[in-house]
């Protein structure tokens, strides 16, 4: 189960561990992009972090749609639409639930991803956030279709999503600026499938 206050330790715990990765994330991004992808995420997420104190008496749903809100407006780049894309679709996932279910996480994530393949018609193996979320979707579903747990599916897929990041090394980019750089953005791990993997994490820290 995942509560309503848990969803809002997740986007605190998330913030903060984007806070602490700035400079990482736009390090990865300046090998291979424009070296913004660290400052991206960490003034949406700042703006994430003073709008959170003032959701405490919203559903999940609505926590998660303004969130995509605050993302759509203050991320800009790539990310920021995607970011922003991932929230409002899992948002209308768990409409007028007041508490998770693994079925619900489940639908959660799958909305989320689904939002970001349509709006950025990334395919897996092209070296995006995609090579993350989806690899660990599919081990959640797994996992709950073996009657697990929120939170031992959250570990397998947190798993799968850190092997789904570390394959990202060996890819040539095929979506976003760095497949402008062709071979040469083969041997470095993508930017985007890291703060997505940091988000997965960030939620299962929340669950143990
Ligand atoms: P920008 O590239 O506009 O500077 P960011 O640096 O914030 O934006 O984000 C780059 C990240 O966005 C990439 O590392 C990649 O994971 C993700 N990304 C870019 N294009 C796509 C896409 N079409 N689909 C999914 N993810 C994408
Ligand atoms: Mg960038
Ligand atoms: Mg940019």
């Amino acid at each position: 189960m995942l509560s309503q206050a848990q969803i809002l330790q997740w986007l605190q715990a998330y913030a903060t561990e984007i806070e602490q990765n700035k400079t990482y994330l736009t390090e990865l991004d300046a090998a291979i992009g424009d070296a913004d992808h660290g400052i991206n995420m960490d003034r949406g997420f700042k703006k994430v972090s003073i709008l959170l104190p003032t959701l405490t008496d919203k559903d999940i749903s609505n926590i998660l749609k303004a969130v995509s809100m605050t993302l759509i407006s203050s991320i800009g780049g790539a990310s920021g639409p995607l970011y922003g894309t991932w929230f409002l679709r899992a948002s209308t996932a768990v409409v007028d639930k007041q508490e998770l279910t693994e079925q619900d996480v489940l639908g959660l994530l799958q909305a989320g991803l689904d939002g970001v393949l349509q709006r950025g018609k990334a395919q897996l193996g092209d070296k995006t956030m995609v090579d993350v979320l989806s690899p660990a979707v599919t081990a959640f579903g797994q996992a709950v279709g073996e009657s697990k747990g929120t939170l031992e599916a959250m570990q397998q897929a947190v798993a799968i999503a850190q092997k789904g990041l570390q394959e990202t090394i060996p890819m040539q980019a095929k979506k976003g600026r760095a497949s402008y750089l062709g071979e040469r953005s083969i041997g470095h791990q993508d930017p985007g499938g890291t703060s997505a993997y940091l988000m997965l994490k960030s939620l299962l820290e929340v669950l143990e």
